[in-house]
């Protein structure tokens, strides 16, 4: 007999993921059951209302944080149970990360292409090969005339490319970025996407972006939105081929391993629905009715 052979794991698996910060009198749960899969190679946008967990769970898969429960592994690590010693070399070898705030990429006593040599210097590479790799990525985002140039002396934009030349330092096969042109004006912010589309595109590296810019959520494979800790909807574009020239745009629910779906307070406001509904299967489709609904023949079918 044959078998189809097993399709290969995600890159990025999430599975029922919690994040629980606690501190003295307070727990706030900033990861409630999360699901998430992002395919090796992806170009994909995070979005979702301040608070709904976005950072937490970008910092989590940077291993700058660890998760309090779930399982969530990327490549062949396990990011629940790694080691201290392991988390490290998985920050610098397996992830680049962008934050939004410019100055904290980048070492500000440092020139352009010191900044990219320093995630090399901290893996051994010798200094020559750091220094000609440097002088590649700098080329690569287009920068090779501000070499010398401190953060200070480096446009918002400017400093967000080079802050992709050091993510990209050890060439990690993974680059997170939170709210990475949230300081640009939309054309800058257009540039710096621009590039992260590219070095994709040419390296294959996976890229996760949390984002608010329509324009780049237009620009990507695949948007999930997150709301309270969890992923409640999917985005996904389609390339239509023939006469039909263009993108389709189809918004998906998400619906996790244990039947959870999210849906939309709007929705719930509308019908009234209050922390009971009436869920039932109704031909092809689920429906979802306010618990006040009589339907005495349904009932009558469930009494027999
Ligand atoms: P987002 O990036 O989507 O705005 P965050 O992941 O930053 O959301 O935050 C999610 C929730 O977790 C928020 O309620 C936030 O206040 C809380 N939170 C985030 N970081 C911490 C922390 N270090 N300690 C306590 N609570 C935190
Ligand atoms: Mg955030």
């Amino acid at each position: 007999m044959v078998h189809a052979p097993a399709p290969p794991p995600p890159y990025i698996h999430c599975e029922d993921l919690f994040k629980i910060y606690k501190s003295d009198d307070l727990e706030v749960v900033a990861l409630r059951g999360l699901d998430l899969r992002v395919e090796r190679g992806e170009m994909m946008a995070i979005v979702g209302a301040s608070g709904s967990g976005k950072s937490t769970l970008l910092n989590i898969l940077a291993g700058l944080d660890q998760p309090s429960a779930g399982r969530i592994r990327v490549g062949d690590r396990d990011l629940l149970t790694m080691r201290e010693e392991d988390l490290v070399d998985y920050r610098r070898r397996d992830v680049g990360f962008i934050w939004q705030q410019t100055g904290r990429n980048l070492i500000p006593y440092l020139g352009a292409l010191e900044n990219i040599e320093v995630p090399m210097a901290l893996e051994g590479v010798p200094r020559k090969v750091a220094r000609e790799r440097a002088l590649a990525l700098l080329d690569q985002v287009g920068l090779s005339s501000k070499r010398k140039n401190r953060p200070t002396e480096l446009s918002g934009g400017e400093q967000q490319r080079v802050a992709i030349a050091v993510a990209l330092a050890n060439q990690p096969p993974l680059l997170l970025a939170d709210e990475p042109t949230g300081e640009l004006d939309s054309a800058t912010a257009d540039e710096v996407f621009a590039l992260m589309e590219r070095l994709n595109r040419e390296t294959g590296v996976t890229v996760v972006i949390v984002t608010h810019d329509r324009e780049i959520t237009r620009r990507v494979d695949r948007v999930v939105a997150m709301r309270d800790g969890r992923t409640s909807t999917e985005i996904v574009r389609r390339v239509q081929f023939a006469r039909d020239e263009g993108a389709r745009v189809e918004e998906f629910a998400v619906v996790d391993r244990s039947g959870r779906l999210q849906i939309p307070r709007e929705y719930l406001d509308a019908l009234d629905i209050d922390r009971r509904a009436r869920v039932s299967i109704e031909g092809d489709r689920v429906e979802v009715r306010p618990e006040k609904t009589q339907t005495p023949e349904r009932d009558e079918k469930w009494r027999r």
